[in-house]
């Protein structure tokens, strides 16, 4: 792997991440939760911010962007169509722009649903994307701006990312997500040997992020819609699979 990725928690349950490509330097921050904790871990590694890329617009993602720029002159990357509420915003991309970082490329992947223009950066050649507040472990964003069909239509774009994809999120949500999951796929045998797995981590205070795209596709109840199981649990047995995802992410909010 040609990047190096850093992770380490922001405020009450983010992640923070910083990533480096070691021939440029080039040194970038996925997101902006806190600009002190940002600080203090680039002063630990000796490295210089040259770039924040950000997965959407909030507070909790772009807040700290106006300290850092201000700090470290650094290029602010984010979606053209939010090109109004991404602060400092120097190069705006859409759907498929790929966007080089010293020796290797981001590819933007459009994935409204949480936000109207929420984004994530996918780098093939390592194998690894930042999906913001999109996909959790266990979970999805919720749908404050989006529809049910906009979000699974983002989610599938996800979803075609090859299997082995590691998928950093931008939240430790894993555990109550864990609590709801079981409810709507109570006989998924992977998903239940998992919340064992996730209650020994964090009771050892381990992160459960990052995750890959295979072990999400077989224990994520967003991302089986397609499971028969799931679609008699939620009441829509061979509905869309929009609406299937769309009755699970509604049951999930009252949960
Ligand atoms: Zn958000
Ligand atoms: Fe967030």
């Amino acid at each position: 792997m040609a990047l190096e990725i850093l992770q380490f928690p922001c405020l009450s349950d983010n992640y923070g991440y910083l990533i480096r490509e070691p021939e440029s330097g080039f040194t970038a921050s996925i997101d902006t939760p806190e600009d002190a904790a940002i600080n203090a871990e680039l002063e630990k590694k000796g490295w210089r911010l040259t770039h924040i890329l950000n997965t959407h617009h909030h507070f909790d993602h772009a807040g700290g962007n106006q300290a850092l720029k201000a700090r470290w002159n650094c290029t602010v990357v984010g979606a053209a169509i939010d090109r109004e509420r991404i602060p400092g915003i120097d190069v705006a991309l859409k759907e498929g722009e790929m966007f080089r970082f010293g020796e290797t490329q981001a590819v933007v992947i459009e994935v409204p649903g949480h936000t109207t223009g929420h984004i994530a950066f996918h780098f093939p050649r390592e194998g690894v994307a930042f999906v913001g507040d999109t996909l959790f472990v266990l979970g999805c964003g919720r749908l404050f701006e989006g529809t049910p069909q906009m979000m699974w239509q983002s989610l599938s774009k996800l979803m075609a990312l090859p299997d082995e994809t590691v998928l950093y999120c931008a939240h430790e949500y894993t555990q109550s997500n864990a609590k709801f999951a079981v409810t709507v796929e109570p006989n998924n045998e992977l998903l239940l040997a998992r919340r064992n797995e996730i209650d020994a981590l964090r009771a050892a205070g381990k992160p459960t992020v990052p995750t890959t795209l295979a072990r999400e596709k077989a224990t994520n109840p967003f991302l089986r819609a397609a499971s028969a199981d799931l679609q008699k649990q939620v009441g829509k047995e061979g509905a869309p699979l929009w609406e299937v995802f769309g009755e699970t992410r509604r049951l999930k909010d009252t949960f």
